[in-house]
């Protein structure tokens, strides 16, 4: 059962009524259930019980302290893709030696903030990367643990924009070069590599492509392993999709049981990095409606939420559920809305002809699976300040990021004395 749920003719999360937390918090609002960030990791954990393997939670898909303190505490470990996530990961309590660092374009000043923190793993996506970790490695005197991510050139068969996985996407080395490019690794001073990672993409809803990948990466571990390697583990990277609208993704169960098939018996340690499929329908976007404006064709509702808010429907087409939050009445018939935000673009559309019931100035309607990348993508644009974030549990609820005001964020900027 979903933790957003109408009780008394109102939507709560938990147990708290998001008209309650409009009233304190204002509108609009990302709002996280405790309850369901806990049971997606433990449902995860579950799943993989009977294997050696270990969830390190992608903290791009929301990296709000609170919520990674949430996962920490049940013992997840991060995968960032900055210093600045690096950082997080360390303030919300994921130890340094569960934390990987992945991303296409980690400076020098990022590769030696990493070993200076004596994070457990670097995934090194070129050669260039390679051979600057060496310096700053020997530099600081240590060795650097290392992966190379690993692109297996398969077709995740998800929006083009979050592929990532096929050879002319700008992640990780060639698959037909990782034999040569480990063996080059191993040679440098200060390089160790220990591991191989692939990650071919986010949203999949089908096993095949994650198992083609796979694959792939267990073939290439034998040649590695016979070339002298001593690799350990693998990691496997996030991806699994979340269901936003009809999709149906696959269960754990069967995720895990294919990677048990795959890698049960290479005597490596697993390690995989769901964002989405943690945080993504742990959370919601609640706004409310400014106006209803009726053109000569359509329909509008203009909500007080924009795609600086929530960038994906404009980024790439992503559907998000709308439900009002004053439960509609039994029977009533649902009438079609272009759902939009005042921000002065077109692109700024949520949802287009949406069958809906009834809205009237002032109602409150929530978008629904916004808990990963929806808080962490927001901007300013328009100068409007970045939407406050809440975490429920049970019938408490708290900001767990507030919301500036203009005067604040007008502070944070300078003008030249000679202006
Ligand atoms: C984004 C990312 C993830 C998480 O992807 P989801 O689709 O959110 O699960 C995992 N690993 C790496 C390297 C990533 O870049």
């Amino acid at each position: 059962m979903s933790v957003f749920a109408y009780r008394n003719g109102v939507l709560h999360a938990e147990s708290v009524s998001l008209e309650d937390v409009a009233r304190e918090v204002g509108t609009p609002f990302y709002l996280y259930s405790t309850a369901a960030l806990e049971s997606h990791y433990n449902a995860y954990a579950g799943a993989f019980a009977g294997q050696d393997a270990g969830v390190c939670y992608a903290l791009k898909a929301n990296s709000n302290l609170a919520v990674i303190r949430t996962l920490s505490r049940l013992g997840a470990g991060g995968d960032v893709v900055s210093v600045g996530e690096m950082k997080r990961a360390l303030a919300g309590g994921i130890p340094a030696e569960r934390i990987v660092f992945s991303g296409v374009g980690k400076t020098r000043d990022d590769l030696r903030a990493a070993l200076e923190a004596g994070i457990h793993q670097i995934n090194v996506e070129s050669v260039p990367e390679l051979e600057a970790l060496s310096e700053v490695a020997t530099s600081l005197g240590v060795e650097a643990p290392i992966a190379f991510r690993v692109n297996p050139d398969v077709d995740a068969k998800t929006h083009a924009k979050i592929s990532t996985g096929k050879k002319e996407n700008k992640f990780g080395i060639d698959y037909d070069h990782a034999r040569e490019i480990y063996r080059r690794a191993a040679d440098l001073p200060g390089i160790k590599p220990v591991a191989i990672a692939v990650h071919i993409g986010s949203q999949l809803t089908d096993l095949a492509p994650f198992r083609a990948a796979y694959e792939r990466v267990a073939a290439l571990l034998h040649q590695l392993r016979e070339d002298g390697h001593d690799i350990q583990r693998l990691d496997l990277g996030g991806g699994l999709g979340i269901t936003y609208r009809n999709e149906a993704p696959p269960d754990l169960a069967d995720y895990a049981a294919m990677v048990r098939s795959i890698t049960g018996n290479l005597g490596c340690r697993i390690t995989l990095e769901p964002g989405r499929s943690l945080v993504g329908n742990a959370g919601i976007l609640v706004s409310r409606v400014i106006y209803v404006k009726q053109g000569l064709h359509r329909r509008f509702a203009i909500v007080d939420a924009a795609m600086n808010d929530l960038i994906r429907p404009s980024l790439y087409d992503a559907y998000h559920g709308i439900v009002p939050v004053a439960e509609p009445a039994d029977g009533v018939a649902a009438e079609p809305y272009d759902v939009v935000g005042p921000v002065c673009e077109s692109g700024d559309t949520f949802a287009v002809q949406r069958p809906l019931p009834p809205l009237a100035d002032d109602d409150l309607v929530a978008f629904l699976s916004a808990g990963a990348y929806g808080a962490v993508m927001a901007s300013t644009y328009n100068t409007r300040p970045l939407v406050p974030e809440v975490l429920v549990n049970g019938d408490r609820f708290s900001v767990i990021r507030p919301r500036p005001t203009v005067e604040e964020m007008l502070a944070a900027e300078r003008v030249p004395d000679w202006l």
